[in-house]
């Protein structure tokens, strides 16, 4: 193999395997959908997942961008999370393996006590998945993994 086709090959494997992170799961919800995002790819000062995602799942949501702009978030997908939403008391949060296909992965150094940090029945552990909740398809609203932050 030749120095060129490698790099296109490689180069399609990549666009694949970002293609795939990048479509919303089946039911996953905005606020989790850009909350897994920005931690595999990072803010890049604009809205492109939270416009990702109401393309790919509800084009017809055109108030998005006006409804996350008065919650805070008016200029990028990382203000979400730094103004409007925040983990509900009890999200969708587990150690077990299939969290790794449905979840956003965390690690920690420290096992974390799960019973402890989120109420939920499970041993501590390394790395664990939150797991969204799922909407209805079209709808921009969040899972009841997230509450609105107190004011703003
Ligand atoms: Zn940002
Ligand atoms: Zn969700």
């Amino acid at each position: 193999m030749d120095k060129d086709t490698m790099e296109s090959e490689v180069r399609t494997i990549v666009d694949a395997a970002s293609a795939r992170i990048l479509t919303p799961r089946e039911g996953e919800c905005l606020v989790c959908y850009v909350f897994r995002q920005l931690g595999e790819f990072g803010c890049d000062g604009t809205h492109r997942f939270a416009l990702t995602f109401r393309d790919r799942t509800a084009p017809r949501a055109t108030a998005l961008m006006e409804r996350l702009g008065s919650m805070g978030a008016c200029c990028c997908d990382c203000e979400v999370f730094n103004n409007a939403y925040t983990f509900a008391s009890r999200p969708w949060i587990t150690g077990a393996a299939f969290g790794a296909d449905i979840g956003t992965e965390f690690e920690s150094q420290e096992p974390v006590d799960l019973r402890e940090e989120f109420g939920i029945n499970e041993s501590p552990a390394r790395v664990f998945y939150l797991c969204c909740q799922f909407v209805r398809r079209g709808s921009t609203q969040p899972c009841p993994n997230w509450v609105r932050m107190g004011r703003w």
